[in-house]
């Protein structure tokens, strides 16, 4: 069976077809500029053919998928000989809220409750369902399912997910934890149990490290915290949100800078984090080389930027140890865990009061799956890089086949 997947935003449509046989991306790409003028770049991975990047007019959804449907099975760009050997399409929604806690077979209820957690999602939810709508106006008759960012942690307990505000704003607008990210660490949880060789009762924290950045402590498969929050903002400073601060800050601030609620929220999204502190980039290669490079005049708050990111992943190590009564593997997952040896020697080197180390000459590595566990550590160290797509394309299949 070949599987669609579709990761739709609000004016942008990524995709990558799977050809499920041999869980290979037979071709991938994305429409940029929706519903403003359109560009099309299609990569075609099974058979050699040219890559497709040009401006196309794309002034709706429906008119991003139609293009991709088109290039999937062209004879220049495809890899396809009709629309009929795509079998299901799967979807990625931000927001579950507490409707779904696994992947879900598309129909009326499932858009209507999607449509209900527009108010916990509101810019991704909305792009979400004109990706669904647009793939069912497109191909009628093709199973779709929606996997869900939020549907992992579903299983946390009340006490991880409840905060100390009036209950009642719980009862009556669902205002809850709910983390995100939940398909990359269900991904890199499920890896890490294989590779400790089962057993029951696995305590496994996962380090999902990127632009966004989230760590989930989960036992027997199962997660039972997280850092993000109702919505991603929450938890640990990332490439450009700020993470968990003071809320008193936000009226501190907005009064002495004069922003209304929405500038406020704006600086706390876009211009915060480790691109706030260091004024240098939210991209952490440009802040480690400005880190490194003493002549920069913005060396020191680059490193400050450093510091202050890789102890707030060591300290969220350091509460989940006690979350799970101790640890069996730690992972290291997404563009910054998976790639940057530094982060991860910096991060494990706070944890020697747990008895955690990794080898120092096996951690030299990029990008790849490994075992980075030091002699005599109390809990093994994992590189495993995560493949969120390759859930979607799984959790399809098995869904549209059952
Ligand atoms: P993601 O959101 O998972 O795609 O991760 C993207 C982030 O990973 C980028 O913003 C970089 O900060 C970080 N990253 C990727 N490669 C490296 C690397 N070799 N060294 C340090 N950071 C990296």
């Amino acid at each position: 069976m070949n599987v669609l997947i579709i990761n739709a935003g609000s004016s942008s449509l990524k995709y990558q077809l799977f050809d499920m046989k041999t869980e290979a991306v037979a071709a991938k790409g994305q429409c940029e500029r929706i519903g403003i003028d359109g560009h099309l770049k299609h990569t075609p991975l099974s058979n050699g053919k040219p890559v497709f990047d040009e401006d196309i007019p794309l002034p709706t959804h429906s008119e991003a998928i139609s293009a991709v449907l088109d290039k999937l099975t062209g004879e220049k760009y495809g890899v396809l000989s009709s629309l009929s050997e795509i079998g299901a399409v799967g979807h990625r929604v931000l927001h579950g809220g507490q409707s779904f806690s696994e992947s879900v077979l598309i129909n009326g209820d499932v858009i209507a409750a999607i449509e209900e957690n527009i108010p916990l999602g509101p810019l991704h939810n909305p792009a979400n369902l004109m990706g669904i709508n647009a793939c069912r106006s497109v191909m009628p008759g093709v199973p779709q399912v929606a996997v869900f960012d939020t549907a992992f942690h579903q299983t946390m307990p009340e006490k991880a997910y409840i905060y100390a505000i009036p209950y009642n704003y719980y009862e009556k607008y669902n205002v809850r934890r709910y983390g995100f990210h939940g398909t990359s660490h269900r991904y890199v949880s499920s890896e890490a149990i294989k590779m400790l060789g089962g057993g029951a009762g696995t305590r496994v924290i996962t380090c999902h490290l990127g632009n966004g950045s989230s760590i989930a402590a989960v036992k027997d498969g199962k997660c039972i915290d997280t850092s993000m929050g109702m919505t991603p903002l929450e938890g640990l400073p990332m490439g450009t949100r700020s993470g968990s601060i003071d809320p008193a800050i936000i009226e501190f601030v907005a009064n002495h800078e004069k922003l209304t609620r929405e500038e406020i929220f704006d600086v706390l999204n876009k211009k915060s984090g480790v691109l706030g502190i260091s004024g240098v980039s939210s991209d952490f290669r440009d802040i480690e080389k400005a880190a490194a490079d003493a002549g920069d005049a913005l060396s020191r708050r680059a490193q400050l930027a450093l510091d202050v990111f890789r102890y707030q992943v060591a300290k969220y190590i350091g509460s989940y140890v006690v979350t799970l009564g101790g640890v069996d593997a730690i992972v290291f997952t997404a563009g910054l865990g998976e790639n940057s040896a530094e982060l991860r020697e910096a991060v494990t080197s706070q944890l020697g009061g747990f008895g955690i180390t990794i080898d120092h000459e096996k951690n030299k590595l990029r990008g790849q799956l490994a075992d980075i566990t030091g002699a005599g550590s109390s809990a093994r160290v994992f590189v495993i890089p995560t493949n969120e797509e390759l859930v979607i394309a799984r959790d399809t299949k098995a869904i549209v086949e059952a």
